[in-house]
Order: structure tokens, then C-alpha cells, then sequence
């Protein structure tokens, strides 16, 4: 996939009207820290398009990137942060869920895990929430780096069966720092809006 231009075109806050696109969404979910924004970054080949947190969960919205003019990547606020009251949490979930619910043009949601550890009981709640809202999540596990490659297999077997996963849901392993993981990635989405 060439990167011919990859702009911020929407952010939405809790009170904001989404916007109607009319080409295919990509959306990607994950808790705070999770590598959410490196990811974004690695995968359109730019620095700091998408913001890495150094206070992660601080800005809660939804970012649309728009593409090429092709399609969206649509990064979807951490999840997890500590320090955000229930009624805040409680708001942006339901800004995801009306995304979620109303957008035409979503064709897939990739749920993010750090390889490393087991997932959270956040991770397992997002997960049950998007395939109630009808979406099969993909799962990329980031950080790929930071375990030996004897690891992998069990720590992919760890997530799968934290999130019971169904059997033939995919798993990228992703590193932003090697980008190991990146063309796979590419090509699945590729695939699915038929690019
Ligand atoms: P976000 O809050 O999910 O957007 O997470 P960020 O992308 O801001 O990443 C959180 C922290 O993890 C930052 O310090 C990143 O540099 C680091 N990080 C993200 N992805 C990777 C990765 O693949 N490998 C390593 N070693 N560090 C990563």
C-alpha cells in the first residue's frame, strides 16, 4: 500500500454529530498504552500523525484519518484509564457504541493486546461488547518485540483463550519498532475494502 496522504479529517467528541463517509472504515480499538497510536503511526509509514500518549486516556474522541481518499482509519478512544470517573467512561461508551451502531462504512474493528500479558478484564469486556454490537474484532497483539520469539506461540495462546476467542478469529502479531507484523496487516485490510 502506497501512503499517498493520511489526514486528521474528523475528531468527535462525546456532544459531536459523526460524520457520513462514503468509503470503508477500518476502526482500531485497545486500552490505553497499548501501542494504539504507534500502530496508526507504523502502518502509514508517519512519525506522529496519531498521537502517542504521554498521559494516556487524557483525550477521549474519535479520530478519523482519512486515507489516500480512499478509506478511514478510525482510532477509537483507550479504554482502562484509571483515573476517569464512571460517568466519563460511561459517556464514551456510548459515543462508541452509536459509531458502532450507525456507521455504514465500518468493516472491520481491530481490538488491541499487549503480547505480554494476559488479557485484562477490560480487554474481554470490549471484546464480548463489539461482537454484541455485531462485528467479529480482529485481534493485533502489539509489542511483539519485547518477547522472545520461543514466547509467541503461548502468549497468542494466552489472549485466545483469555478473550475466548472464536476459532477462527485472526491474530497479527505486531511490533512497532521492528514492524513485523505491518505487510500482514496491509494485506488483510487490503482485502476486506477492496483496495
Ligand atoms: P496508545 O496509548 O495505545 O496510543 O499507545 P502508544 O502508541 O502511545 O504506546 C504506548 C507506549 O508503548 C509508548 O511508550 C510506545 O513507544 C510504546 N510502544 C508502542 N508500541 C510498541 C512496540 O511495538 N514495541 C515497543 N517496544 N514499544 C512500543
Amino acid at each position: 500500500m502506497i501512503i499517498k496522504s493520511a489526514n486528521l479529517e474528523t475528531v468527535c467528541g462525546v456532544a459531536s454529530v459523526l460524520p457520513i463517509n462514503d468509503k470503508p472504515e477500518i476502526a482500531f480499538a485497545g486500552k490505553s498504552n497499548v501501542g494504539k497510536s504507534s500502530l496508526i503511526n507504523a502502518l502509514l509509514n508517519r512519525k506522529s500523525l496519531a498521537r502517542t500518549s504521554a498521559q494516556p486516556g487524557k483525550t477521549q474522541t474519535i479520530n478519523f484519518y482519512n486515507i489516500n481518499d480512499q478509506f478511514y482509519y478510525v482510532d477509537l478512544p483507550g479504554y482502562g484509564y484509571a483515573k476517569v470517573s464512571e460517568a466519563i467512561k460511561a459517556k464514551w461508551g456510548k459515543m462508541i457504541e452509536k459509531y458502532l451502531r450507525t456507521s455504514k462504512q465500518l468493516k472491520a474493528i481491530f481490538l488491541l493486546i499487549d503480547i505480554r500479558h494476559e488479557p485484562s478484564g477490560n480487554d474481554k469486556s470490549m471484546y464480548d461488547w463489539i461482537v454484541h454490537q455485531g462485528f467479529q474484532p480482529i485481534i493485533i497483539a502489539t509489542k511483539l518485540d519485547k518477547i522472545n520469539r520461543s514466547q509467541k506461540d503461548k502468549q497468542l495462546k494466552i489472549i485466545r483463550e483469555g478473550l475466548e476467542v472464536t476459532a477462527d478469529t485472526k491474530i497479527f502479531p505486531f511490533s512497532a519498532l521492528t514492524k513485523q507484523g505491518r505487510e500482514e496487516i496491509w494485506d488483510y485490510i487490503e482485502t476486506i475494502c477492496n483496495l
